[in-house]
């Protein structure tokens, strides 16, 4: 057996004798769920069990972040290992709070219990001095992407720049001094094959906040002196739907609008009509082209009828890219953890994170493991296997923060500068009026 091997045995046998805690420590979150950027509760559980194992951690972080730094004795690099501090909305899920429908349906509870297992691991065993570089154990808010219009409100006062936790500590530097960053998410068998796994990547996205602005007039005496903005919406969802054919399947564009708001009262014609919608693609340019082709859709629907539109856009998350040199690590670590034919790879995921826009600059692994039963997002989600759930996760960060292999930062090509970042996610944020009864004025007038 050799130094790392013994390190990790030792640091996992450290976790197993503190067990009961971290099942405790995920239980009591599922129980007390909270949403992004308001998780003060869960975010007091974690500095609680810093302050026990001794570690000095800053707190407050985009708000509700809390970050604690291991020093090795050891020259190396720095590794992050991070969990999820938020909920979702989920108000029928029988573990919901019930003042705020806020529930654990996504497993960012065991995150944390697997964040803070690793921290126990690491600090209680003393193996800090036989450690290569240092461990920051960084609990983070707001991963999910919801409460859209609260979240606007929050950087429209200048309290955060960004909508999702990880991209506002990015801004705030708190990644400057992190060389590489870990994390796990839970999945269940309903969703995944295998106890273990990874995407090599997944999409990223904008969303949009959209407003047809029509005229009323009553609906059945005179409709002729009305602007229909629900007939402008309906145009406007085929004419997105007409692009379809234009996205390349290997760009794995999702396009999904949805109506809000269609009117008022049924004997008025819709003067106000609201939508909104994601639009996801596996690659940056691939994402801002399907995202010009939905404006020129909107624009062209109000045109067709003559009505304002206003589209609000705001930056979404930036495509994940594991990397593939932590993604061998972890497929080591699932080996003597479940054993040899429980690790999958999977296909390129449709759906979104912030660890992407942090992929972007640094090697990121954000793979998943068992333990869940249900799926994601929905009533009958919970952590159903503890030790697979809470447990197996905080051997996992803790071996893979011990093991780092030293070419993963040599063989890293950054995606972008944390500049070049920063200039092109803010750009995102835009809101363009278009008032298409102009256009047709505009041309009369000539
Ligand atoms: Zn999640």
């Amino acid at each position: 057996m050799n130094a790392v091997d013994l390190l990790q045995r030792q640091v996992c046998e450290t976790i197993d004798a503190h067990r009961a805690e971290i099942v405790g420590i995920g239980e009591a979150i599922m129980d007390a769920p909270e949403l992004g950027f308001k998780e003060r509760q869960t975010a007091d559980r974690v500095k609680e069990v810093f302050r026990r194992t001794g570690l000095s951690f800053d707190d407050g972080l985009a708000l509700t972040g809390v970050k604690a730094v291991l020093q090795g004795e050891k020259p190396g690099p720095t590794v992050a290992l991070m969990g999820e501090l938020d909920a979702l909305l989920v108000p029928d899920h029988p573990r919901a709070c019930p003042e705020t429908g806020a529930a654990h349906a996504c497993g960012h509870n065991a995150q944390i219990a697997g964040l803070l297992g690793a921290a126990i691991g690491l600090t209680q065993s003393g193996v800090a001095k036989d450690l290569a570089g240092r461990v920051i154990f960084l609990a983070v808010p707001a991963e999910e992407y919801v409460e859209i219009d609260y979240r606007i409100g929050l950087v429209k006062r200048g309290e955060t720049s960004f909508l999702t936790g990880k991209q506002e500590l990015i801004k705030l530097g708190l990644f400057d001094d992190v060389d590489m960053a870990i994390m796990i998410h839970s999945t269940s068998p309903d969703v995944h094959d295998g106890s273990a796994g990874l995407s090599p990547s997944s999409n990223g996205f904008v969303a949009k906040n959209i407003c047809f602005l029509g005229k009323a007039s009553h609906a059945g005496a005179y409709p002729e002196r009305g602007i229909n903005a629900l007939n402008a919406a309906q145009l406007a969802l085929s004419a997105i739907n007409a692009q379809r054919e234009t996205f390349r399947d290997e760009d794995c564009v999702r396009v999904h609008p949805i109506i809000t708001k269609g009117g008022d009262l049924v004997n008025v014609v819709p003067s106000e009509v609201r939508m909104e919608t994601y639009v996801r693609a596996k690659t940056p340019e691939a994402l801002l082209d399907a995202a010009m082709k939905v404006d020129r859709a909107l624009r062209g629907a109000a045109m067709a009828l003559g009505c304002r539109v206003e589209i609000e856009t705001v930056p979404g998350n930036l495509p994940l890219r594991n990397d593939p040199r932590l993604a061998e690590l972890f497929r080591n670590n699932v080996r003597v953890l479940f054993g040899d034919q429980e690790y999958r790879d999977y296909p390129h995921g449709g759906g979104s994170t912030d660890a992407g826009d942090l992929s972007q600059l640094m090697p990121v692994l954000h793979p998943m493991m068992t333990g869940a039963q249900g799926s994601h997002h929905q009533i009958d989600w919970q952590i159903a296997d503890h030790n697979a759930g809470y447990v197996l996760p905080a051997k996992s960060l803790a071996m893979m923060a011990i093991e780092l292999a030293r070419d993963v930062l040599s063989r890293f090509v950054p995606g972008m500068t944390k500049d070049e970042y920063l200039e092109r996610q803010l750009a995102v944020f835009r809101t363009e009026t278009f008032d298409g009864g102009a256009v047709e004025s505009r041309r009369e007038s000539k």
